[in-house]
């Protein structure tokens, strides 16, 4: 390539201060501030002078007149970087002396004049602007391609000020445009077209926009039509019924079980309270995609990610956070799984290896015989952001007899939870302790009225029991039990 100077310039003095024809051909543009609104004349009374040891290819004066100090050819001394300079035209820009050294219209208008000179005759079409040192300088410009580099990257200085720093997006475009380069085509993901508020990234590359394109979505061309979709990843996902939901689910867990040793009845509630048994409005996007317990994308993943089946596909949605008892609302970014086992073991994956700085977080869930100790445990590590949630899920076990699928197992669960068989008179009692002496068992009634319980103070063979009623369903009595243990009488249990 043969090296010329700019036709645009209108005053010439050669500066001592450069090292001669550069090393490297001409890929790289980098505009500078000159920290006083001068004129060309005086800009050459410093950069030229040998004891400045500084210099630029060009400078464009306050009056938008551009000057050439150093050919083209030559590596100028301007940026504080021997492996920039080499290969970059440099143009000092007349600018405030003070934050964010702004430079006029005629200057800027001249530098944008100018810059699209420089590269059309350097057989340049396309000025590219990345905004990022890092990647800025391991980029390799492609022969039709000129890249802006900066001096504050190579040196500890504001240069080329935030003026100029902040437009050199709007700067690239309109070189851009003075060259015919066409903008390029972006491939949109999207839910929909008119769904603009979906969009998950734009691509040029329609290939990198194909692997972000989660379920549900598609890839749009910029007129906007489609040229690629995913299907939901199982039109299945939706159950037909509360039954069904609970029944595929509950296969699942139960056969899991051998494996990972976490309770079913825990994991089979925390399905239904996540979807509202699969059928919950709010869970409707969730469920499409099989992502039954609102997995999240991020979710700790460096700790356990060798042990998730999840294939990184995922999906954004609105979702509720309870912070501080108020609630939130934030878009977060979801697992997609390819059906209910997929994303069930996913979570007791994340359950069995999830670590903190302390170790595992919930590994201690693995094992455990009672179903609230389970939840406890898995509440308390930080899953559920909703402070009701323990009462939440054992609610539903209750509610559904969740803990047969436990039993069915052979896992003997604790006592006090165990189902009696019917009771001769068809009454689940629930008694909260028992004394020799009648005065003592008065005093310990009271004790437990004081809490909010209604008791009676049954007389057995040599006994006296304090109870707190006697219930047809044994569920009903299995909650009182838990208000009572909640309340801190921990011996409390139900008897027939
Ligand atoms: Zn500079």
């Amino acid at each position: 390539m043969k090296y010329t100077n700019s036709p645009l310039v209108t005053y010439t003095k050669l500066s001592p201060n450069h090292s001669g024809q550069r090393t490297h051909s001409i890929d790289r543009i980098t505009p500078h501030c000159y920290v006083g609104q001068q004129s060309a004349e005086s800009m050459a009374s410093w950069l030229c002078n040998p004891n400045a040891r500084a210099s630029c290819n060009y400078a464009i004066d306050k009056d938008g007149r551009v000057a050439l100090f150093v050919e083209e050819k030559n590596r100028s001394w301007c940026s504080s970087s021997n492996a920039n300079d080499q290969r970059a035209i440099t143009i000092e820009c007349a600018s405030d002396m003070f934050d964010p050294y702004a430079i006029n219209d005629k200057v800027y208008n001249k530098l944008v004049e100018l810059m699209a000179d420089i590269c059309r005759r350097n057989g340049k079409d396309k000025l590219i602007w990345l905004e990022d040192k890092g990647k800025s300088l391991v980029y390799e410009p492609k022969d039709n391609e000129m890249l802006i580099t900066v001096h504050r990257w190579f040196a500890n200085k504001a240069c080329p000020g935030d003026y100029i720093y902040s437009r050199l997006g709007q700067i690239t475009k309109e070189v851009n445009k003075l060259l015919g380069a066409e903008e390029p085509k972006w491939y949109r993901v999207r839910l929909s077209w008119n769904d603009a508020n979906s969009q998950i990234g734009a691509y040029e590359s329609l290939e990198n926009a194909k692997k972000e394109c989660p379920a549900g979505y598609s890839v749009f061309d910029s007129e906007g039509k489609v040229v690629y979709t995913v299907p939901m990843a199982s039109a299945q996902g939706l159950p037909n019924s509360k039954r069904d939901f609970i029944d595929k689910v509950a296969s699942i867990a139960v056969a899991m079980y051998k494996n990972t040793r976490i309770l079913p009845s825990v994991v089979i509630a925390q399905c239904c309270l996540e979807t509202g048994y699969g059928l919950g409005v709010d869970a409707i996007e969730l469920v499409k995609r099989n992502n039954l317990l609102g997995m999240k994308s991020e979710l700790l993943n460096k700790t356990w990610q060798t042990y998730s089946v999840w294939s990184g596909q995922s999906f954004h949605k609105v979702t509720p956070e309870v912070k501080n008892n108020k609630t939130y609302y934030k878009t977060d970014s979801f697992r997609v799984y390819t059906d209910y086992e997929n994303c069930i073991r996913d979570y007791e994956m994340f359950l069995l290896h999830v670590k903190n700085d302390e170790g595992y977080k919930y590994r201690k869930v693995a094992g455990m015989t009672n179903p609230k100790d389970v939840i406890t445990a898995i509440s308390k590590g930080g899953y559920a952001t909703d402070p009701n949630y323990i009462t939440k899920v054992m609610n539903l076990i209750t509610e559904n007899d969740f803990t047969k699928y436990d039993r069915e197992l052979g896992i003997k669960e604790d006592v006090s939870l165990e189902p009696p068989s019917v009771p001769e008179d068809g009454y689940h009692r629930v008694q909260v302790g028992s004394f020799t002496k009648k005065s003592n068992a008065t005093k310990f009634a009271k004790t437990v009225c004081d809490k909010g319980f209604s008791t009676t103070i049954k007389k057995g063979n040599d006994t006296y029991r304090v109870q707190v009623g006697a219930y047809k369903k044994f569920s009903n009595a299995r909650k009182k039990l838990e208000e009572l243990k909640a309340a801190g009488f921990k011996d409390a249990f139900i008897t027939s």
